[in-house]
């Protein structure tokens, strides 16, 4: 979002406050540009032979931002069947999706399975029934690196104590698996978290994934999963993609060539390619002097962005109702009847009742984790592409509330 002529505009010169004004508040928009330039830069970054960029849905996964990505060149990381499905409705070949759940049931996997799309494994029991089952449908692996990495403890997913992957340490274990069952193990996985900053992990975890690859003959692609970090704030600190892709790229082309081998390097990244392009839209119901404190009261809260109370998210928000003029500090909440506190000792353009605040960084991880909560609809989202803005998702209605409840009448 940038300011042009006293207005906050998104690529193209689309007017942010207009938007609110067409599709009403609460309101997600997203700017495709800035998921494209991310892509872009990440692709650009990594110089192998063969890189496959896979973008972890979960992160935001409406259908028509899918198709928009699809349309970039990616495929695709899914964790449930429910979003293997929806990529699959969004034209991708199954062979483009990835498919890496955690602690589900052999029957979702086997539902995968069907649906021909790639599988990671993240637990030996189920390696082993699938390898019974299906000794000659190729799967991929979930290592556990023991990295300890990631912003917060909810998101580093890669250390010893965590519930995710195959520890590296049961390597003989997979081997003796696959070999029993007669198992090809075409990829080799790991995801450390998210939010991590530090190239030196990456290339710790790259370390280990080569060791392990040599016991694969064979293993199509090495996957190192994702962690990418983007600023949330103005000087934030975010992943240098350029240096990671040089170290990476360089220890790749050397794994590969020393060892005469032809491997696909993948990642799926979901915070890098989205969090940017979203703005969170809400409205100013009240501002509530207190003894101590000046409230600003949204017309949204937990229910639509839960990311600073779950995580002590930092979302930069601005009051994209005005451009200049005196500026004060606000604690800005929600309206849901528990605290919820977007933030707090914010500086912005003094607020009245029925300004407009833009949340940044709203891509990743806040429409995907929005919730009905105090029976409140979930919001429309809008997306911006060449200088127009499309409708991507209507705001809910009472029917959406009501819908699959059964009221019962024998009261
Ligand atoms: C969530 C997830 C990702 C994406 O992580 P980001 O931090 O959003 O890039 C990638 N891979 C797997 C397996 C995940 O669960």
């Amino acid at each position: 979002m940038k300011i042009t002529n006293g207005k906050y505009t998104l690529t193209g010169g689309v007017d942010v406050l207009s938007l609110t004004e067409k599709y009403g508040c609460p309101l997600y928009v997203y700017d495709a540009a800035i998921i494209a330039k991310q892509y872009n830069k990440m692709k650009e970054a990594f110089d192998v032979p063969d890189l496959k960029i896979n973008y972890a849905c979960k992160a935001l996964n409406n259908i028509s931002i899918l198709k928009y990505i699809k349309s970039l060149g990616a495929g695709l990381d899914t964790v449930s069947i429910q979003e293997v499905l929806v990529g699959l409705k969004a034209g991708f070949e199954p062979q483009d999706i990835i498919y890496t759940p955690n602690c589900v049931s052999l029957e979702e996997i086997i539902e995968a399975k069907k649906l021909g799309v790639k599988i990671n494994i993240d637990n030996l029991s189920i390696l082993e029934e699938f390898g019974h089952l299906f000794p000659d449908y190729p799967v991929c692996v979930r290592i556990n690196p023991h990295i300890l990495a990631g912003g917060n403890t909810k998101i580093s997913v890669g250390h010893i104590d965590s519930k995710f992957g195959i520890s590296f340490h049961q390597v003989p274990l997979i081997l003796r698996i696959a070999k029993a069952n007669h198992m090809k193990i075409e990829g080799v996985h790991m995801h450390t978290g998210s939010d991590i900053l530090d190239a030196e992990v990456f290339l710790q975890g790259a370390e280990i994934l080569f060791d392990i690859a040599d016991h694969f003959p064979e293993l199509k692609y090495l996957d190192f999963g994702s962690g990418f970090k983007v600023p949330y704030k103005d000087d934030g600190i975010q992943t240098d993609i350029n240096d990671l892709g040089k170290k990476i790229s360089k220890r790749f082309k050397n794994y590969c060539k020393s060892k005469g081998r032809d491997l696909t390097l993948m990642f799926e990244p979901g915070k890098y390619l989205v969090s940017e392009s979203g703005f969170f839209l809400v409205k100013t119901n009240v501002v509530k002097q207190t003894t101590s404190t000046v409230f600003v009261g949204v017309d949204s809260g937990l229910n639509h962005l839960i990311r600073p109370m779950f995580y002590d998210a930092y979302h930069k928000i601005v009051n994209i109702s005005k451009t200049s003029g005196k500026e004060r500090i606000y604690t800005v909440v929600g309206y849901i009847c528990e605290t919820d506190t977007f933030g707090v000792n914010r500086k912005m353009h003094e607020v009245q009742d029925g300004n407009v605040l833009a949340f940044y960084n709203a891509g990743a991880y806040c429409y995907t984790m929005a919730s009905n909560y105090n029976s409140r609809y979930r919001p429309a989202e809008v997306l911006v592409i060449d200088g127009k803005d499309y409708l991507i998702r209507e705001r809910e209605t009472m029917e959406d509330i009501m819908r699959n409840q059964v009221e019962l009448d024998i009261f």
